[in-house]
């Protein structure tokens, strides 16, 4: 720090890296009207390309350091999905994203106005996760060392120019920078940072008076580490979640302390979907014949498309609209023919679970049910049985090597059972390599059955619940993030809900009294199912492959319990809604009635609806008509 010749502190940044932020500006082209807006994002090149000083000193690593370092800040992508991996290059990322993006939103402010305290007038930075958080720094940073602002000033601008949105309260996925890292990378956000702990830290004394606990639970800074979620609910004027019970949660129990100190800054905005994709383009049968029936005003006022409602008392409605089902099951029929060379039935029930792979997404309850299907079906020849088509799609992120696993085990399954000519076909187990938008259009379009089965409290929302019901496929579920609404909208008798509640699964997790171990040692087909991970029946040569799976769900390891995920606890529960889906696809009439209900209650789930919910209660931007 210096002080410059009008007095003022200046701060110098030395022996630093730098790399030139370059945009590049993509047209988004709105649908059926002129609005062309832009999506910018940035490049990042080095400022030299070969360091000539360096490398005339010979010092040819310093050269091509730079050149590297802007290679890897745009090139490398971290796959995890709900899970924080804190690697110093992820750091160098959202700063170089969040501090282009910054500078030139004030630059261009600045371009038509002449007063930076009425910036957020004009500008809004809401923060998608905590990902882009050291924006609030670095916006302080921009006030205080380039306009000059006192510590009030820009701390009063920041906090009215920026908003939040939480999309997860699992702790694992909650990002925590350990402070010798996050300093060292970052001198002079981190002493704006602790200049920012430190005036909250007093405001927390002077509200709670000798309540050491509230600073523990509160601080910015605590424990080594800079909490970045803590940081974005301080700065900003608005924290939302992304569905009801999402939002309830953070307000009674993850975030309690912060919303008894700030309740109205809690608000919620539950997820959507644009029908223009997993409608229209994703399932062009179905467009159609919706279009033929109530018009193409649902494309951009999905509302609009309660209009069909009337239409399940039409049996030749019903009877169109699963024709146009068995088409889409044809289709993705034939590419599970062509990618995966095995052949499934369009009369059997296509029950699908498309997501990332992720624990609390419980595949493996999923998968542990189809084992236990066919230890019926081979006990039972006979037994009545409807025929079903089991498919999965999922991306483990590189080093979740659990994630990994049940994957393996899902194909290890599907080859056992796919091949099983005993059984006639009557269950097959498909898994869909490299699940993608591309691919996900053709498997929503085909579903009958849509398994959204996360354990209660976990989703903070899910999207995918959505695009299976608009493509009217019936739900499959716990009463769990977003799939909650959709349940509102089509009624208890029209999804099939299962398992523990969220505030179940809460207590069991404060108490600590689920011992899965009791329902192994009393249930004799669940336990049959636990040991067959072990017994070779699905590992072939391997026996050892799905070792750490059975340990997972039968003993506490590292921290984490046994069957942190319930999924022994609610699996009875799963094998009834299971048998309720089954009796349910035999009554055809009423099947069909559902899956329209379920396509014609969809409206509230389009993202059009979500984006004026921000636009009208966090951004407070006029509407503007355009007529054309
Ligand atoms: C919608 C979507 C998701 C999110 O699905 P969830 O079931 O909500 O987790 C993930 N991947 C792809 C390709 C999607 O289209």
């Amino acid at each position: 720090m210096i002080r410059d010749e009008q007095g003022r502190d200046r701060f110098i940044q030395e022996n630093y890296q730098s790399v030139l932020a370059v945009p590049y500006d993509i047209p988004i082209i709105g649908y059926g009207n002129h609005i062309v807006n832009t999506l910018r994002i940035w490049d990042a090149e080095a400022i030299n390309t070969i360091s000539l000083d360096s490398f005339d000193k010979g010092d040819y690593g310093k050269a091509v350091e730079q050149e590297n370092l802007a290679r890897t800040i745009c090139e490398v992508l971290y796959p995890n999905d709900n899970h924080y991996a804190g690697k110093e290059l992820r750091l160098k990322q959202q700063y170089f994203f969040v501090s282009a993006s910054v500078q030139r939103a004030v630059k261009k402010y600045m371009e038509k106005h002449t007063d930076i305290r009425q910036l957020p007038e004009k500008v809004c930075f809401q923060l998608n996760d905590t990902h882009p958080t050291v924006t609030t720094a670095e916006l302080m940073r921009i006030l205080l060392d380039e306009y000059y602002l006192s510590w009030e000033e820009a701390w009063e601008i920041t906090g009215k120019a920026c908003a939040y949105t939480n999309h997860t309260i699992m702790s694992e996925a909650l990002e925590k920078w350990p402070i010798d890292l996050f300093s060292r990378l970052l001198p002079r956000i981190y002493q704006i940072i602790e200049e920012i702990n430190r005036r909250f830290i007093n405001e927390i004394r002077g509200i709670y008076p000798g309540n050491q606990d509230k600073i523990v639970k509160m601080a910015v800074l605590y424990n080594g580490q800079v909490r970045m979620a803590h940081l974005a609910i301080i700065c900003s004027f608005s924290v939302n979640g992304v569905a009801k019970l999402h939002t309830e949660i953070l307000k009674n129990q993850e975030l309690k302390d912060f919303y008894q100190l700030y309740p109205d800054k809690f608000n919620n905005k539950t997820n959507g979907i644009t029908a223009r994709r997993f409608l229209l383009h994703g399932n062009p049968l179905l467009a159609e014949w919706v279009t033929k029936r109530i018009g193409n005003g649902w494309i951009t006022d999905l509302s609009q498309i309660n209009r069909l409602y009337p239409y399940i008392e039409d049996d030749e409605c019903l009877k169109e609209f699963m024709e146009i089902k068995y088409r889409n099951k044809v289709r993705l029929s034939e590419y599970i023919k062509l990618h995966n060379n095995i052949d499934v039935d369009p009369d059997s029930i296509f029950d699908i679970q498309v997501k990332r792979l992720h624990e609390y997404k419980r595949q493996l309850l999923n998968i542990l049910h189809i084992m236990h299907l066919y230890n019926l079906l081979k006990k039972n020849p006979g037994m009545e049985f409807t025929k079903r088509t089991f498919v999965f799609g999922a991306k483990a992120s590189a080093g979740y090597s659990r994630a990994k696993a049940i994957i393996k085990l899902i194909n290890s399954v599907a080859e056992v059972i796919n091949r099983d000519e005993s059984i006639e076909d009557k269950i097959k187990v498909v898994f869909i390599e490299n699940y993608r938008v591309s691919n996900a259009e053709l498997i929503f379009a085909a579903a009958d059955v849509s398994e959204q089965i996360s354990t209660a409290s976990k989703e903070a929302s899910g999207t995918g619940n959505m695009k299976f019901m608009l493509n009217g496929a019936l739900t499959l579920g716990t009463m769990d993030g977003a799939n909650i609404e959709i349940v509102e909208e089509v009624g208890s008798e029209n999804a099939f809900i299962f398992g523990l509640s969220a505030s179940e699964v809460i207590a069991y997790e404060l108490n600590g009294s689920y011992n899965p171990r009791d329902i192994y040692d009393t249930d004799e087909d669940i336990r049959l199912v636990v040991d067959q991970l072990v017994n070779g029946m699905y590992s072939g040569e391997d026996k050892e492959l799905f070792r750490e799976i059975y340990h997972s769900l039968l003993e506490a390891k590292g921290g984490d319990r046994a069957d942190q995920y319930f999924i022994l606890k609610d699996f009875r529960s799963y094998e009834e809604a299971q048998k309720r889906v089954e009796m349910a696809y035999g009554n055809k009439n009423k099947w069909a009635k559902a899956a329209l209900l379920n396509t014609a209650r969809c409206g509230k789930f389009s993202s059009d609806r979500t984006i004026e919910e921000y636009v009208r209660d966090i951004w407070k931007l006029k509407k503007v008509r355009i007529t054309v």
